[in-house]
């Protein structure tokens, strides 16, 4: 009977020994570790990229000193306002969808207006 061949996970070297072994050995575990880390941080870091693109595009929107502020859905979008992301998202007691980047929020008005505001 043939033992079923195991390789190991970080550099595809037959494994000796442990039958639950799945790598060479430390070295090979560390490359291996640190190869998914980095898969899933470049998917947080593009992500927090827009967010934060997001809350500096309202911020700039919102001008100094205002508390709040409309502004056409047209002239977000033309600023690089992505939609499909922000931290927060939900509906006021009006029955106006609203989302939230971080600390400012906008909620969505009358005509393809928004209402910019800080949280
Ligand atoms: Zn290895």
């Amino acid at each position: 009977m043939e033992i079923e061949k195991r390789f190991c996970q970080s550099c595809a070297q037959v494994l000796q020994g442990r039958i639950d072994k799945k790598f060479c050995d430390d070295g090979c575990r560390n490359n291996f570790n640190n190869h998914q880390n980095s898969v899933v941080n470049r998917e947080v870091r593009s992500v927090n990229r827009v967010l934060k693109r997001n809350r500096t595009i309202l911020i700039a929107l919102l001008l100094e000193g205002k508390k709040q502020v409309k502004v056409r859905k047209e002239s977000l979008l033309l600023e690089g306002f992505n939609f499909s992301y922000s931290t927060h998202q939900g509906v006021v007691p009006g029955g106006n969808s609203y989302q939230i980047c971080y600390d400012v929020g906008l909620i969505l008005q009358e005509n393809s207006e928004y209402l910019i505001l800080r949280t």
